[in-house]
Order: C-alpha cells, then structure tokens, then sequence
C-alpha cells in the first residue's frame, strides 16, 4: 500500500482533510479512486490504513509498524557546496536519522534560503515515505557551530565529531564500548565541510565533550562522511 505523510493537524478524530497536492499525488499520480485504501503517516509514530473518500480519507485501522533505530540519532552537518544537501537529507532519513542540524561552521561558504529549508523537508517527508519511517526527521534552521551549539547537546551521552585526520579512535570502536556499557537513548555527531574543521572548531568541541573519532584511514567528502557514519551507528545499533 502507498504511503502518504500527513501533517498531525489533518487528523480530526477518524477522518483525515486531504491537502490539494495530496488530492493531486492520490487520485492523479497513484491513480486511486474513491473506497481504495492507503497508510497515512503523521510522522510522528503513528500510522493509519485510510480509505479514500473525496477529499478526505477515513481511518479504517491503526497500524504498528517499528521502523525506528532504537537510538534517536542527531546529525550535525556542515553544509556543503552546491545541492549535495538534497541527497544527504534524502540518505540520512532513509538511514534512520532522527534529527538533521544544518551548521554553519568556519569554512562554510554558504547560508542557505528559507525555501531551501522548505525543499529539504519536502524531500525529508518523500524519503519518510519511501523509506517507511514511523517518525520523520526534524530539520532544524542552521545553525552556527559554536559553543552555544555545542553545549546546547550537552544533555546527549554520547557526543562525536568526525574528523578527517589525526589518529583519532574509530567511530565503531567509541559505539560498541559506549553500547557495551550499557543503554544509549541518543546520539549526536557532526561532520564538516569541504575543507574541514578549523584546529579552534575541533578543540572547542573537545572542550565541550565531544569525542573526536575517525570514519577511517580514507578522506570522504563532505557529502559522503555524514552518510557513513550514519551507516555505522545503524549497523552497530542494530
Ligand atoms: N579537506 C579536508 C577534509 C574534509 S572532509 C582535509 O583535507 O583534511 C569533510 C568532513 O568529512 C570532515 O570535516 C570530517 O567531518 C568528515 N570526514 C571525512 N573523512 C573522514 C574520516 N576518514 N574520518 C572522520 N571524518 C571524516
């Protein structure tokens, strides 16, 4: 069955008020008509079996899915250059992320438009989608990478920060001790851009309880490295 997000507010006990564009993708796209069935997911936990009914759908049956890692994983990402952005919000919620943080750090070389934001999260609810995820991820405004950012995660145990070189433990390695010593309820990690972390970027983050940590003996891309370390974390979580 085709899945469809739904924002939480179209829900009004069992009945669900389709948007235009949803009316659009059911009825035109997926060629649906009236009295066929399709998940409505609020992206927030919950998904329904609905039945289409002109311009709403009712809620026939609650469905249980469990999609989620059991670890709520928050992704710092250093913006890169161009539209590279567009698959990485793509990749990071099919792999599971439970919070994308756009950062501005020192070597950022752009601040993006509130109708990037707008576009990211579109393709965040179509990945959702495709992806089956119970729970869409947040995508914050950017943020500066500084100390405020990095105290405002302070509450998180387990902190890293990619980096690309030095001799660094590797990232699985920090995983399976910090799993080994017991729960983890959430994780935050943060990649950098193109030309990397300033020396003063990577000490405050030490500075603040991040663990720096290595992805491997390999340079990736600024576009490549959060998708990798996200792959980690799942695999080693799982
Ligand atoms: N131009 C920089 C590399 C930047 S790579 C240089 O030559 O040193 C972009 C980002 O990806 C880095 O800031 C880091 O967060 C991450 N990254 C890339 N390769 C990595 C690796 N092998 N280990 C850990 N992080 C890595």
């Amino acid at each position: 069955m085709q899945r469809v997000a739904i924002a939480p507010q179209q829900r009004q006990e069992d009945a669900i008020f389709l948007t235009p564009e949803q009316q659009h993708y059911l009825y035109r796209v997926l060629r649906l008509a009236a009295g066929d069935r399709f998940l409505a997911m609020d992206g927030c936990g919950k998904t329904w079996i609905a039945q289409l009914e002109d311009t709403t759908a009712k809620i026939i049956d609650r469905l249980e899915v469990k999609t989620e890692l059991p670890v709520a994983v928050t992704l710092g990402i250093a913006l890169p250059k161009g539209n590279a952005f567009d698959d990485l919000v793509r990749c990071c919620t099919e792999l599971g992320a439970a919070a994308i943080v756009p950062l501005l750090s020192d070597r950022v070389l752009l601040n993006p438009s509130p109708q990037k934001l707008e576009r990211w999260r579109r393709i965040i609810r179509e990945a959702g989608e495709q992806s089956e995820r119970q729970i869409l991820p947040t995508l914050s405004a950017p943020v500066r990478f500084n100390p405020d950012w990095l105290q405002s995660c302070a509450p998180v145990a387990g902190r890293y920060l990619c980096v690309a070189r030095g001799e660094f433990p590797h990232l699985l390695t920090c995983l399976q001790s910090s799993l080994r010593l017991g729960e983890v309820e959430e994780i935050a990690i943060a990649t950098g851009p193109e030309g990397g972390w300033t020396v003063a970027e990577v000490e405050s983050a030490i500075a603040a309880g991040f663990q720096p940590v290595s992805l491997g003996k390999r340079i990736l891309r600024a576009a490549t490295a959060p998708i990798v370390a996200l792959s980690i974390l799942a695999a080693a979580i799982e």
